[in-house]
């Protein structure tokens, strides 16, 4: 089978959805990997990797026109004409957001299948491009909080005087949040840490870090281990929390998500107000309606000497690393769903079930909801 591999169109995308090691895996097993010239330049992969590995590089149009199609995003409406008609497509989709694509590429009788819906089941954590994502987002937030903290992180004792550790407050430890404190952790800085789902605090303490709770008993886990919008009482007895430590902390690394929810509100511009000049806040929850009320989308501004970072593209600002991590999600996904010859989708596969949007341009999304135990 031919697997075509576009460059991503969408403004201030540098990922690419197939890395060169991955083009290797799949050649050698038979798939014919086309990838669009230059589709790479800005993940840093040159196209004669590719062509070592035993991929062609084609044109645009070629790219497309293959039996399959791996992308990042979702296709933008000027690509749809490009795909060959009973085809298949492997990308983000965000199929909520997406009814008018959705009815073009059924019109196609395209098979699709979206990274950001795998289940987040054990068996399917190699597959799982919104782990990956936010690993890296975790990571860079750190960075992009120290790069515009005006002191060191880790503390120092030198001729020229002594410097205390910075105090790092990470609000949220699911994947991203443990990342965040991890790398915070190894760059020195003392790192304190909240979740609502008991579970996480085993986590963070095994990460060095300290995790506060709050005296009110509410487990924010549910079935499956996702969380869950807790109760009014909880919410104010955890922003009570934030309020004194904001005084405290230099930099706060905000991730607290409820899935298919807005993110919840849990720091005020009162709070910022008491936070120390130089102070910075990450919002990684800003696409989502953010967790700070002063957080502006995609931006990096200064409200009350503090310094806010809204940015919602951290995975595309490690390129090399968010493609090579998400070459690996996609690729073993579409060993699971074909071989070099032909495909199988087996709907009773609750991985297949749960990601496949369309088949064959039928509508099948969204998926049964699993049994409540
Ligand atoms: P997420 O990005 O949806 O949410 C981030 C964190 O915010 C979560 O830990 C959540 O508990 C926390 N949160 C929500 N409301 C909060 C509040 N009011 N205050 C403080 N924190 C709040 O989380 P995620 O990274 O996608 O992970 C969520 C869960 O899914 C975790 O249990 C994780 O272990 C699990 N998971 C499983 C798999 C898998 O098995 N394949 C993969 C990834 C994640």
């Amino acid at each position: 089978l031919r697997v075509g591999v576009p460059k991503e169109t969408w403004s201030g995308e540098k990922r690419v959805a197939l890395v060169p090691s991955s083009a290797e895996l799949l050649t050698k097993l038979g798939w014919n990997i086309r990838i669009e010239q230059n589709a790479a330049a800005e993940s840093k992969f040159r196209d004669r990797d590719y062509e070592l590995a035993g991929a062609e590089i084609v044109s645009r149009e070629s790219a497309f026109d293959s039996d399959v199609v791996l992308k990042v995003r979702h296709p933008i409406p000027e690509e749809v004409p490009l795909f060959k008609n009973g085809s298949t497509l492997v990308s983000y989709f965000y199929p909520t957001k997406n009814h008018d694509l959705i009815k073009e590429l059924a019109i196609k009788k395209m098979n699709v299948f979206a990274m950001d819906c795998m289940p987040r089941i054990s068996r399917a954590q190699v597959f799982d491009a919104l782990s990956s994502m936010s690993n890296v987002a975790g990571y860079r937030a750190v960075i992009e909080a120290a790069n515009h903290y005006p002191r060191f992180l880790a503390g120092q004792i030198t001729a020229a005087g002594k410097s205390p550790p910075a105090k790092v407050f990470v609000i949220g430890g699911g994947v991203a949040g443990l990342a965040a404190i991890a790398q915070a952790k190894n760059m020195g800085a003392i790192v304190r840490a909240f979740d609502t789902r008991a579970a996480v605090k085993e986590q963070v303490e095994s990460l060095g870090a300290q995790f506060l709770t709050v005296s009110i008993k509410e487990e924010g886990s549910t079935f499956g281990g996702y969380s869950k919008e807790m109760s009014k009482e909880f919410i104010e007895e955890e922003m009570e929390l934030f309020s004194k430590q904001l005084k405290d902390v230099d930099i706060v690394i905000s991730t607290a998500l409820i899935p298919g929810k807005l993110a919840p509100k849990l720091i005020l511009k009162e709070h910022i107000k008491n936070m120390k000049p130089g102070s910075v806040v990450v919002d990684l929850a800003a696409e989502a309606g953010g967790n700070i009320e002063t957080t502006r989308v995609g931006e990096i501004y200064t409200y009350n000497d503090v310094v806010h970072i809204g940015l919602t593209d951290l995975p595309s600002k490690l390129p090399s690393q968010s493609s090579s991590l998400y070459s690996n999600n996609i690729s073993k996904f579409l060993l699971t769903i074909g071989s070099d010859k032909q495909f199988w989708i087996n709907l009773e596969d609750e991985v297949i079930r749960g990601s496949i949007i369309l088949k064959s341009g039928v509508l099948l999304w969204p998926p049964p909801s699993p049994p409540q135990l």
